[in-house]
Parts: C-alpha cells; sequence; structure tokens
C-alpha cells in the first residue's frame, strides 16, 4: 500500500477543508443552538460534489471512491457541525448503485447525487437496533405492490422526501431492503427527536399503515436484505470513525491552542508535565485511527471484503473520541463546560460513535464471529 496520498486525493482533502472552513465552520454553533440546518447548504455540498462521491459518474455522481470519500468525510466534519444530512445521500447511492436494478439506479442515483431528494435506510425499530432477529416491520405482496406495515426508530432523514431503504421481513422471516418514496399515503414521521449529541441533523420515528410499494421495489432479493444491511453499516462505521477523528482532532487543536495560550501567559498549571503529556496521549489515539480508517477505506477501493474490519475501527475509533474529548474537557477545565463552546460540543458529541451504526457490544460480537467463523 502507498502511504502517501496522491495529488488528487491531497487536492480533494484541501477542497474538503477550504468548503469547510468556509461554509461549516461559521455556522456550526449556530446550528446547535438553534437546530436548525440553514436552506442551501444541501445544495452548496452538492455543487462541490459531496453529496455524490460513492455514485458512479454515469448516474450523476463524482464517483471518488472510498479513501477520497473518508478524507472529505473527516475535513467536513472538523467544524463539529451535525449538519451534513445530504452526505447520508452516498450510503444510500452506494447501496442502490451496489445492488439494484438498472431500472432503480436510472430513478433514483441522479436525484441522490444532485442533493434534491434526501436518502435514509431504516433497520432500527422501538424494541430493537441490535438483535436483527427482533424485527417485525412485515410486507406481503398484494397483486403487482408489497405491502409495508411497522414502526421504525431512530430513522435518520425519515422525514425529508427522497427514497429510503427499509428493511421488513417478509413470510416471517425473509428479511427484505424495499426502496420507499418517503412520505406517500400511509407512510408518517413524528417530530424529531431532542438527542443529546445531534442538533441539526433530525431523527424521527417513522409509520409504516399499509404503505404500498411497487413490486419492483425490492432492492436486491426477496431475503437478501442482511446482505444490503451488512455493506450499508459498513460503509456507515467508516463514515463513523472519519467523524470520530475529525472530532478528536478538533479536541486536540482546540486544547493545543488552549495550553500555548497558557503558556504564553505563564500559567503555573500549563508548565505542568502531566499537562503537556495529555496532548501526547490524546495524539497517541487519533493517529493510528486515522491511518487505520484510510487503510480501510483504501482496502474497499481494492474490493477486499471489509465489514470485519470496518466493525474493528469503528469500536476503536468510538473509545478513543470518547477518551480524546475527556481529555479534552480536563485540559479546559470550566470553560470546556460552557453550553455551545466547541468543546462542550465534541464532548455532547463524542457518546454517539458508541451506539449509531451498530453499538459498540454489536461491533465486538462481529469481530468474534468473524475470527471464530475462520
Ligand atoms: C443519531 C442516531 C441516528 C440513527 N440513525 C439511524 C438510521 O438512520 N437508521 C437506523 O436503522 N437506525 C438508526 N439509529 C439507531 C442505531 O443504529 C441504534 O440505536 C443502535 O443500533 C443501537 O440500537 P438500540 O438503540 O435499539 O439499542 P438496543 O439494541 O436496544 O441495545 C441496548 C443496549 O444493549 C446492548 N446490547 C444489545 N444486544 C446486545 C448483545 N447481543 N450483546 C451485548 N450487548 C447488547 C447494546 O449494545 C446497547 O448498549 C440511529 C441512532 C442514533 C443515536
Amino acid at each position: 500500500m502507498e502511504f502517501k496520498l496522491t495529488p488528487e486525493q491531497k487536492d480533494f482533502q484541501e477542497l474538503a477543508r477550504q468548503f469547510a472552513r468556509q461554509e461549516i465552520e461559521p455556522i456550526a454553533a449556530q446550528i446547535d443552538e438553534d437546530s436548525i440546518i440553514p436552506s442551501g447548504l444541501n445544495e452548496k455540498l452538492a455543487g462541490a460534489g459531496f453529496v455524490g462521491m460513492l455514485i458512479p459518474k454515469q448516474y450523476g455522481g463524482t464517483e471518488t471512491g472510498m479513501l477520497r470519500y473518508v478524507l472529505a468525510f473527516e475535513e467536513l466534519n472538523y467544524p463539529v457541525c451535525q449538519c451534513l444530512e445530504a452526505l447520508g445521500n452516498n450510503i444510500v447511492g452506494r447501496a442502490i448503485a451496489l445492488t439494484g436494478n438498472e431500472e432503480q439506479k436510472q430513478r433514483y442515483l441522479p436525484p441522490l447525487a444532485q442533493g434534491s431528494v434526501m436518502g435514509s435506510y431504516a433497520f432500527t425499530e422501538p424494541a430493537t437496533g441490535s438483535d436483527r432477529k427482533a424485527l417485525v416491520t412485515t410486507a406481503r405482496l398484494d397483486g403487482d405492490h408489497w405491502v409495508l406495515n411497522g414502526i421504525k426508530r431512530f430513522h435518520s432523514g425519515g422525514h425529508l422526501a427522497g427514497p429510503g431503504i427499509i428493511f421488513a421481513n417478509v413470510d416471517g422471516t425473509n428479511t427484505t431492503a424495499f426502496l420507499v418514496d418517503k412520505l406517500g399515503a400511509g407512510y408518517r414521521s413524528s417530530k424529531p427527536f431532542e438527542l443529546m449529541m445531534g442538533r441539526g441533523l433530525e431523527t424521527v420515528d417513522t409509520r409504516f399503515e399499509n404503505v404500498r410499494v411497487p413490486g419492483n421495489n425490492v432492492l436486491g432479493t426477496v431475503g437478501g436484505g442482511y446482505e444490503i444491511l451488512f455493506s450499508i453499516t459498513a460503509e456507515g462505521r467508516l463514515s463513523l470513525s472519519s467523524i470520530a477523528v475529525a472530532l478528536a482532532q478538533a479536541a486536540f487543536d482546540e486544547s493545543a491552542l488552549f495550553l500555548k495560550e497558557r503558556l504564553a501567559s505563564n500559567r503555573e498549571d500549563a508548565s505542568l508535565q502531566t499537562t503537556k503529556h495529555v496532548l501526547a496521549d490524546m495524539l497517541t489515539r487519533i493517529v493510528p485511527a486515522r491511518v487505520t480508517a484510510y487503510r480501510i477505506a483504501w482496502l474497499t477501493d481494492m474490493g477486499e471484503d471489509t465489514r470485519m474490519t470496518s466493525a474493528i475501527i469503528k469500536l476503536f475509533s468510538s473509545t478513543m473520541a470518547r477518551e480524546v474529548a475527556d481529555m479534552a474537557m480536563d485540559i479546559h477545565g470550566l470553560s470546556g463546560l460552557v453550553k455551545g463552546s466547541k468543546i462542550e460540543r465534541i464532548y455532547r458529541q463524542a457518546k454517539q460513535f458508541d451506539l449509531t451504526e451498530g453499538s459498540s457490544e454489536v461491533q465486538r460480537t462481529i469481530v468474534a464471529g468473524s475470527v471464530l467463523m475462520q
């Protein structure tokens, strides 16, 4: 593996860095304050080519590959802002590009790449997000349509118009992925959850009451839903790992700046060896997480099966982000507790990685399961 980024990769990383500085950093704190994503941000993200990174060029995407996607994702999340809902179109688009039929690709990929619709996926239900055998949403064939009934919980973007990949059971246990045009008849969404960390990105409950879905909207095959869920969550885990690295890097940079300012004003505590060593401990966690995420992204681009390794990096980077956020809070002392400060925002957001895209326990089950199957 070539460890040096190519000029194209560096240019794309720099493009994302400049976009984050100019378009996201100035509004990050306000979005966290009033939980509103300003209109136009999704269009700007799409205009810069970030919404279709994992969508093939022939369907209007930028087809960057996973490594450039991860490089951009890290830079775009550095301002610590839960406002990049349009980037979710990448994961949904990739699932349709990899498992959809030609009609589905022609129909759904161009609007997803343009950011004119919001893609989403929904597996989690009120009873569980971890135990796949506990899924109770059903789908039954009625003539040339499927009829879906059930409730989905924590459905990110479930209230926004566009294609949703909805997991439901056919004939009891055949878990199947359906492409559902959200907001149609029988489709209801709750008001967004007030979540501790994410203000901006909205997550809702969605209720399916005899939602009719055209017969041709099965994604992949009937009973083949888990293969699609595994590939969606494998990429989701890599995305979350790069967000975790971005947040931890932001916590480190804020802490280094804070200590430098204190050292400059000869603050005794800042010169304490122990305080300085915390910076080393933070970086000793961030760098391995970043390099590993890049390697798994590169392996994905090489066509390798990265479902187990993406669980490893998700587990590692979840713990890393929480520990680094904690260290940053310690360095900042009281000023870190000020509501809306960058460190406070980071601290609140750092816990999400233990739960979203499959909890840390589930990652351990995936890794141990893969090892014992070998
Ligand atoms: C901001 C946010 C956005 C989300 N977006 C989406 C989305 O778009 N689509 C979607 O489908 N879901 C989404 N989720 C849901 C998320 O994927 C689930 O929360 C996650 O999978 C955990 O499921 P749960 O919350 O139902 O916990 P449960 O499954 O009820 O588990 C509760 C606790 O028990 C532990 N546990 C469960 N089973 C085991 C086991 N076998 N061994 C050991 N411990 C176990 C878990 O680790 C967890 O700590 C989102 C969640 C959040 C917070």
